[in-house]
């Protein structure tokens, strides 16, 4: 996969980054804020004492807080790293603290429910631009991030209509730094997309790994030994963090259950072609999606090696 790191920036684009809840996806960014020089200072808020230990352990910050208050008042960017389900309410925390000019963003994989539970305590002198790095691992944690796993992924913003150009373009850079490629759309449209190209996926990982710890006629061990069949990469993908994935389907309701739907028909669409021997539409169809697969190694999203976009540690604790 290309490199997109490459020289520190000679200054850095924000004097003081505050990451809210600093887990995989907050410990990465504090991670390549640092390497990339994107921030002069970084400082860490989150709301478990543990995690809070284990941040200043690492060394992920300048300084590290459980007082929200303190912690974002000197920020030029706030970015929010919490669960989906928390957004809203740490937005509340915070409101009255944000200066004049900061920009505030998150990182939340849904955009249009974080956008409702945000915009009512945002103060007119903020800036408000939604981001959502899609990029992961089934890992949770401090520990569990690396610098490069924004490397080469797309960051999708969701600027709400007449939010500040330069704002948006500040934001940009960040992301760019942190090696992203950049893209922006409305929070609808991005819901929409995320709901087949992700959220559904992990609904159907979290259902057979499901279904086969259900099942009688084969034993759980079984399912262990023989789980290179494909099922592996399934255990993995359902193996991602409860907290996360609960909030994601509860808001993202809609786009979900649409996406379901036609996926359902689909699906029923299959049953049949085995029901009834016909050969030649299973093979069509696999056909079909073979060349899928193709095109997304083709434009370097992904090696040829399962892993559900899941990309490796491969970059140790900076
Ligand atoms: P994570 O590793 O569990 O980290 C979340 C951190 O936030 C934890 O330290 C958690 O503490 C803390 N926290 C929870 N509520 C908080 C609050 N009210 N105030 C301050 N800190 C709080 O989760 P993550 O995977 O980094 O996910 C964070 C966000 O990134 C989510 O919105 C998710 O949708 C998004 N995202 C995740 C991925 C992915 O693959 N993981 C990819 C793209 C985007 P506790 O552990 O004590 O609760």
């Amino acid at each position: 996969m290309p490199d997109r790191l490459g020289h520190p920036l000679e200054k850095p684009l924000f004097d003081q980054l505050t990451l809210i809840g600093v887990g995989l996806i907050g410990s990465s960014l504090a991670r390549v804020a640092r390497r990339q020089n994107l921030a002069k200072t970084i400082i860490a808020i989150d709301s478990s004492e543990e995690a809070r230990k284990k941040i200043a352990a690492l060394q992920l910050a300048d300084h590290v807080t459980g007082d929200y208050a303190d912690g974002v008042k000197n920020a030029d960017c706030v970015i929010l790293c919490v669960p989906v389900g928390a957004c809203g309410l740490v937005a509340e925390k915070i409101s009255s603290s944000l200066k004049a000019g900061a920009i505030l963003s998150d990182v939340g994989s849904v955009k249009g429910a974080i956008v409702s539970q945000i915009e009512p305590h945002l103060p007119k002198h903020v800036h408000f631009v939604p981001a959502h790095p899609v990029a992961g691992t089934e890992q949770s944690g401090p520990e569990a991030g690396f610098a490069t796993l924004f490397n080469n992924r797309w960051c999708i913003l969701t600027p709400p209509e007449g939010t500040d150009k330069d704002a948006v373009a500040k934001l940009r850079l960040f992301w760019e730094g942190a090696g992203s490629n950049v893209e922006e759309m409305s929070s609808s449209h991005h819901d929409l997309v995320l709901a087949i190209t992700s959220h559904l996926p992990h609904l159907i990982a979290y259902n057979i790994v499901g279904t086969a710890a259900d099942l009688e006629a084969v034993t759980e061990s079984e399912v262990i030994k023989f789980s290179a069949g494909g099922f592996r990469d399934f255990t993995r993908i359902a193996a991602s963090d409860p907290t996360m994935w609960r909030d994601v389907f509860l808001n993202n309701k809609d786009a979900v259950l649409e996406m379901l739907g036609r996926f359902t028909e689909d699906l029923s669409a299959l049953q049949r072609a085995i029901r009834w021997g016909d050969g030649e539409m299973l093979f069509d169809h696999f056909t079909r999606t073979r060349a899928i697969r193709r095109s997304i190694i083709e434009i370097g999203q992904d090696s040829a090696t399962p892993d559900f976009g899941r990309q490796a540690k491969d970059d140790p604790v900076q």
